[in-house]
């Protein structure tokens, strides 16, 4: 568990040192770890540390895990989420970075009006629109905003994207600072009822350059708990 302590200092310490170069202010940026695969022991560990904020992509996961947490822990889903799990995860996570659809918008409004709450997500955009990606394309991302902005019970708070799979993480900050740029756009569009003030992108090779290019969540996994086991 000291591992996990000071795996997350490290992981500070880059991010405070990409926001000193950046020249952005390190409360600008919020530490997402990314426990997926891993036992409620390591999230003890690294809310121990002060970290609040967890990442995670498979519904039955989140839902084993958030009764075994402090209430004030937040869980993001970050996974790929299907339509017919919605009900399980609203008005128990603290913010959806997977929606690109509105046919999944419409779910999630749908269920939040049956639960009177209002659902916080992020529009995942597949910026280097590799096939295997999920996300809606850059040239999409507009319209999908402003049909999601008119669905009650759901608010747009920004925008997510998974980069590609590389070695050095500084290849990906092209697409970071296209995101950015499309957040930049959608904002100056004043559209109602949506915010762009999240951007939601980095994770273990290249939350640095993400950092530097805008990013107010990263989700960092790997070098916070270790390699994941999935056998
Ligand atoms: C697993 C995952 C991460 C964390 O990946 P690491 O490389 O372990 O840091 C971040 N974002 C998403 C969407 C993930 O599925």
């Amino acid at each position: 568990m000291n591992t996990i302590a000071n795996n997350l200092k490290t992981v500070k310490e880059k991010i405070n040192n990409a926001c000193r170069v950046s020249g952005r202010k390190e409360s600008s940026v919020t530490l997402i770890a990314v426990s997926k695969t891993k036992p409620i022991e390591y999230l003890k560990a690294a809310y121990d540390c002060g970290i609040r904020d967890f990442g995670e992509n498979k519904v039955q996961e989140i839902l084993d895990k958030i009764d075994k947490m402090p209430p004030d822990t937040r869980f993001h889903m970050i996974g790929h989420l299907q339509k017919n799990k919605v009900k399980y995860i609203v008005g128990k996570v603290f913010l959806i970075h997977s929606v690109d659809s509105y046919e999944l918008a419409e779910v999630i409004s749908k269920e939040s009006v049956k639960r009177n709450v209002t659902t916080d997500i992020l529009i995942e955009v597949n910026v280097s629109g590799e096939a295997t990606k999920y996300g809606c394309s850059v040239n999409e991302a507009e319209s999908l905003v402003r049909r999601i902005s008119l669905l009650p019970n759901i608010k747009v708070k920004g925008f997510m994207t998974i980069a590609p799979y590389v070695e050095d993480g500084s290849e990906n900050r092209q697409y970071f600072a296209c995101l950015k740029q499309l957040s930049i756009d959608i904002n100056l569009q004043n559209i109602d009822n949506i915010s762009t003030d999240i951007i939601s992108m980095g994770m273990t090779v290249d939350y640095e350059a993400a950092v530097i290019e805008g990013a107010t969540y990263v989700r960092v996994g790997t070098a916070i708990f270790g390699e994941r086991n999935y056998t």
